[in-house]
């Protein structure tokens, strides 16, 4: 059994202080829902604020990005062992990374490799564009998106990486992937790439959350479907009262 996860990431979206009463107020009301993990990621400010009042709670926390080298000089950038000091988890390749940022699958996969030598988390976000899906393109983009950015990983680091599933025009749009939709992407296209790459054990245990306008309203449809393994929350996961409704959902099926 794969564990739900529900995942919150805030883009760039609240200061430290709007942060600090944001998971205070967050904290009390996701106490009860302990049998999925939750996840949020902040801005990189606010992540030493809110590594000290999480702790000793389980929820997770974790960084939108880092740079591939530990240290060095790179302005403006931050490393891996930077955030372990920090947090456990860190999104790695999200389409507004590869859109405004111009990271490429090579990119994502010197991450990765970084991310894992620290002991991060990973979560990869992989999707295709609006364009992609309506040329038919969609299965040959996740296809190298998935293979560039897993090459060379061993099968025992791919038990901790977690893979996104976002297509780009569900992100920020209102527009979902159906939930059928979604969970063929996950079962019979990502699963099958990380079978063929890294063995059956891994692809059965491999948490694959979907992305993209996922709501209180969809999220427990989405969850129920049995490739789909939580949710990768943007815009819901900046109100208290949704980012919970989002998570209670997720308990309901684990229940
Ligand atoms: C995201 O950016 O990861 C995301 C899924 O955003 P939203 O939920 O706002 O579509």
């Amino acid at each position: 059994m794969r564990k739900l996860m529900v995942a919150g990431n805030w883009k760039m979206n609240k200061t430290n202080s709007e942060a600090v009463e944001f998971v205070s107020a967050l904290i009390p009301e996701l106490k009860e829902i302990q049998q999925i993990d939750r996840v949020i990621f902040p801005p990189f400010v606010a992540i030493p604020a809110l590594s000290k009042l999480l702790e000793g709670t389980s929820i997770g926390l974790g960084a939108q990005n880092m740079h591939w080298k530990e240290s060095g000089a790179y302005t403006g950038e931050v490393s891996s062992k930077m955030l372990k000091e920090f947090c456990d988890y860190v999104i790695i390749g999200h389409s507004e990374r590869r859109k405004y940022f111009g990271e490429t699958d090579e990119i994502v996969n010197w991450k990765l490799k970084a991310a894992l030598a620290q002991n991060l988390i990973p979560i990869m976000c992989v999707g295709e564009t609006l364009e992609e899906n309506e040329a038919g393109e969609t299965i040959e983009v996740i296809t190298r998106q998935v293979t560039g950015g897993l090459n060379g990983l061993a099968p025992e680091e791919m038990n901790t990486v977690i893979i996104a599933y976002e297509p780009v025009w569900a992100i920020g749009t209102g527009k979902t992937a159906t939930p059928e939709v979604a969970n063929e992407i996950h079962g019979n296209v990502i699963r099958p790439i990380i079978r063929e790459m890294f063995g059956g054990e891994v692809a059965e245990n491999l948490r694959i959350l979907y992305g993209g306008s996922v709501k209180p309203s969809n999220a427990y449809e989405l969850f129920r479907q049995k490739d789909i393994d939580g949710g990768l929350v943007g815009g819901a996961s900046l109100k208290v009262a949704e980012f919970v409704k989002i998570a209670a959902a997720a308990r309901e099926l684990a229940e």
